[in-house]
């Protein structure tokens, strides 16, 4: 797919502020490809998509978790977890994106996991980083990333950060999670 056609697909579909978060994480992503030799056209294409099915009806999504035999764990949690790997299975089924790559950044972009392709690091990333976002301690990361270049720790730290809220605001945290906070905490 181009970046015409995906700009065009997201824009009809999300409400502005989702549309430009969406456009944000695509230049972040972009810039990060830049620094971390990255491939800028497929986190480009990541970025614009990934967050597309993020208003989806619950209903719906769990139908197509069902449709397309994705991990029927998934059934258990809301559209926050849910989004990413539908997303990622209308791209492939009804989007006709082929690149694995580009469809597993917008699969696992809310998660991560462990042993991430550089693509989906950089999405992870730019998703938590890019210049709309306002979480203390974003600015840390920006600097780990743009002047330290440490990207294995930008995900680590952002996993644990995530974990953290989720703890104090009792969520289920989903497998992948924990599996990415462990993996990078070795890593980094
Ligand atoms: P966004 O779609 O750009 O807002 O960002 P993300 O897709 O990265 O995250 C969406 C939401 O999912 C955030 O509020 C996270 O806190 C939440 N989230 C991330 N990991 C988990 C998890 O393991 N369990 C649950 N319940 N929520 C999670
Ligand atoms: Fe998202
Ligand atoms: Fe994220
Ligand atoms: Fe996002």
């Amino acid at each position: 797919m181009k970046k015409k056609r995906a700009i065009k697909l997201v824009e009809e579909k999300l409400p502005k502020k989702r549309f430009e978060h969406s456009m944000r994480v695509a230049e972040t992503a972009v810039k990060m490809a830049d620094l971390f030799n990255g491939d800028a056209e497929k986190v480009e294409l990541a970025g614009i998509l990934h967050d597309y099915a993020k208003y989806d009806d619950l209903a719906l999504m769990y139908q197509l978790v069902t449709k397309y035999e994705l991990d029927r764990e998934l059934l258990a949690y809301n559209s926050e977890i849910l989004h990413g790997p539908v997303a990622a299975a209308l791209m492939k089924y009804e989007h006709g994106i082929e690149d694995v790559e580009v469809l597993q950044a917008i699969f696992n972009h809310t998660t991560g996991r462990k042993q991430m392709t550089l693509t989906e690091k950089i999405i992870f990333v730019a998703d938590y980083i890019e210049p709309g976002r306002n979480q203390p301690g974003v600015d840390e990361m920006r600097t780990m990333i743009f002047d330290e270049k440490k990207l294995d720790k930008a995900i680590y730290d952002i996993s644990k950060r995530t974990v953290k809220f989720l703890l104090e605001n009792d969520k289920c945290i989903y497998p992948r999670t924990i599996e990415c906070l462990n993996y990078y905490n070795l890593e980094k």
